[in-house]
């Protein structure tokens, strides 16, 4: 069991802000801006490039509800989704998620 199904199944606490049926939303525990959020799929895909096609909608379902977070965090001034993927990615939970950092001016390109 990942560290996010565990979160999931609330076997370890979490600061969540946004749950439905596919997906959690919660803070991360080391952010890097005033707002970071962690958006995670229930269903227990290791990374982006481990999707195939009949996981599209619910990667496209990951993104919409980055933007509605952003909009209940009041992100109005931008905010940046960022998506790991594998070591040279910065991936180190694998299990699928999607950061959303705002709050603060964020630097391009990233290190
Ligand atoms: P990655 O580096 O795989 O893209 O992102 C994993 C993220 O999970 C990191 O930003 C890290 O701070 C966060 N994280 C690691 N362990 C925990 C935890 O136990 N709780 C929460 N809320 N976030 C965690």
């Amino acid at each position: 069991m990942t560290l996010f199904e565990k979160i999931i199944a609330r076997q370890i606490p979490a600061d969540i802000v946004f749950e439905d049926d596919q997906c959690l939303a919660f803070r991360d525990i080391a952010p890097q801006a005033p707002v970071h959020i962690l958006i995670v799929p229930k269903k227990p895909l290791e990374r982006v490039g481990a999707a195939s096609q009949a996981d599209s909608t619910l990667l496209g379902h990951l993104l919409f509800l980055a933007a509605e977070i952003a909009r209940l965090e009041k992100l109005a001034d931008g905010y940046r989704i960022v998506i790991n993927n594998g070591s040279n990615g910065g991936e180190t939970v694998p299990h699928l998620h999607v950061h959303l950092l705002g709050g603060r001016q964020l630097a391009w390109p990233p290190g």
